[in-house]
């Protein structure tokens, strides 16, 4: 019977010296002040060239990326593995700007599809658009406005870079996600991914687009999308997630005046989550899913649902995803039950990767003095252990 409060599962891949270590570090970001001034501190030390990478590397990288490099993720990799749990290589680099660096990250992302090729435990690869491309042309691509031609050539070439990333993805034979970032360059983004489903997934789901069900248009994207793969007779690759910058997303149509792409309530999302799942279940023959959540109501239900409908735990259409080192209790859990699971594995050198570090961080801090969720498992965890001599 499947529990998410089950830690001795949840906690399985953890010795006693990692719980404590993740405990030490989720009591450190439950502290919004410490998180704050950590940030700040971090930002400072790395700009007076401080030692403090190997800190950082032993604590709170250790606990939500895989390495510096793809060499280093593969213990990772193996131990996740030990218990039925794939890997997602997501090279976490941000920032990058010139054509230069998006023809770099593309080489890496294609390297992480070459590796999953020979690897069984890495089933899937992953980019971020922006990581391949300029953000203002995809922008500029989304409105409808036309490129001048400094701006065509950078919108060709990130067409290429998309290609190439599928193109070795299905010669790999392995699925390649696509995240899904602000909605002012989704236009853009769903164009482009829409084609190479249609060129890549014939056979099978081999790329797959990302909707954040935090978007009130979302279940319609999903439903014409269908409709064009049955007339164009492709499979539909889905990562179904809630969505990460709302924030950023209503502060700009409030100063832009226009209203916002994102649902009024978080209870609006959550339905809209649950119904996305409901859609694409019954459509399961020609939409292959990846759940990336966190939250256990979402993952209990897409478990419900594969049973009412009788989708075996190892239908290959259906994957469960969570981030390395955040709800593990879900992760582990459901892998033990045969259900397909894999984690996002970030990496890359320890000072490109803060910006993502310090965002893990930003979301475990204490709301009102709470002991957030991953904390009290780990409590429950120790004292089960103890109790246990
Ligand atoms: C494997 C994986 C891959 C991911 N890939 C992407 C990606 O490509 N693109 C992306 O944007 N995000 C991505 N995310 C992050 C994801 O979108 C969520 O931000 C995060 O997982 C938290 O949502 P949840 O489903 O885990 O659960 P919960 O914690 O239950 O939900 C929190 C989410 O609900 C929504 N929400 C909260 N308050 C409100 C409100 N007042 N009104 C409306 N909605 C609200 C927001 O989306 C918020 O993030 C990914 C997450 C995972 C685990």
């Amino acid at each position: 019977m499947l529990s998410f409060d089950n830690t001795a599962n949840a906690f399985s891949g953890k010795g006693d010296g990692d719980l404590r270590r993740s405990y030490w570090l989720f009591k450190m970001v439950s502290n919004p002040g410490l998180v704050n001034f950590g940030k700040s501190f971090t930002d400072l030390a790395i700009n007076l060239h401080l030692p403090i990478t190997g800190i950082i590397k032993a604590t709170i990288f250790k606990q939500f990326c895989g390495g510096e490099d793809i060499h280093e993720c593969l213990k990772t990799i193996e131990s996740l593995g030990k218990y039925n749990i794939g890997s997602i290589l997501d090279y976490s680099v941000e920032g990058m700007v010139t054509e230069n660096d998006f023809d770099k990250t593309a080489e890496e992302i294609i390297r992480t599809l070459e590796l999953a090729g020979k690897n069984p435990h890495i089933p899937f690869g992953v980019f971020k658009p922006t990581g391949v491309g300029r953000m203002d042309v995809m922008e500029k691509v989304s409105s409808g406005a036309t490129l001048n031609a400094d701006e065509q050539q950078a919108w060709d070439n990130l067409k290429r870079r998309v290609d190439s990333i599928c193109q070795a993805a299905a010669e790999n034979n392995v699925r390649v996600l696509v995240d899904a970032e602000e909605t002012w360059i989704q236009v853009a983004v769903d164009a482009l991914v829409r084609d190479m489903m249609e060129k890549y997934n014939k056979q099978k789901a081999i790329v797959y687009n990302t909707a954040q069900m935090y978007r009130r248009d979302r279940l319609t994207y999903l439903e014409n999308l269908l409709k064009d793969a049955r007339d164009k007779n492709y499979f539909v690759g889905m990562k179904i997630v809630r969505g990460a910058y709302m924030e950023k997303e209503r502060a700009r149509a409030i100063k832009m005046g226009y209203t916002s792409p994102i649902n009024d309530t978080k209870a609006d999302t959550d339905k809209e989550y649950n119904t996305a799942l409901e859609f694409c279940i019954k459509h399961i023959g020609k939409i292959a899913i990846c759940a990336g959540t966190h939250n256990e109501d979402s993952a209990m239900l897409l478990v419900k649902l594969m049973q009412q409908n009788n989708i075996a735990p190892d239908n290959t259409h259906v994957w469960f995803s969570q981030l390395l080192g955040m709800s593990d209790h879900i992760s582990y859990n459901i892998a033990k039950e045969g259900y397909y699971v894999a984690k996002y594995v970030p990496y890359g050198p320890v000072k490109n990767v803060l910006p993502y570090l310090i965002r893990r961080a930003q979301e475990n801090t204490s709301v009102k003095g709470q002991t957030g969720r991953e904390l009290s498992l780990i409590i429950k965890e120790k004292q089960r252990r103890a109790s246990q001599g």
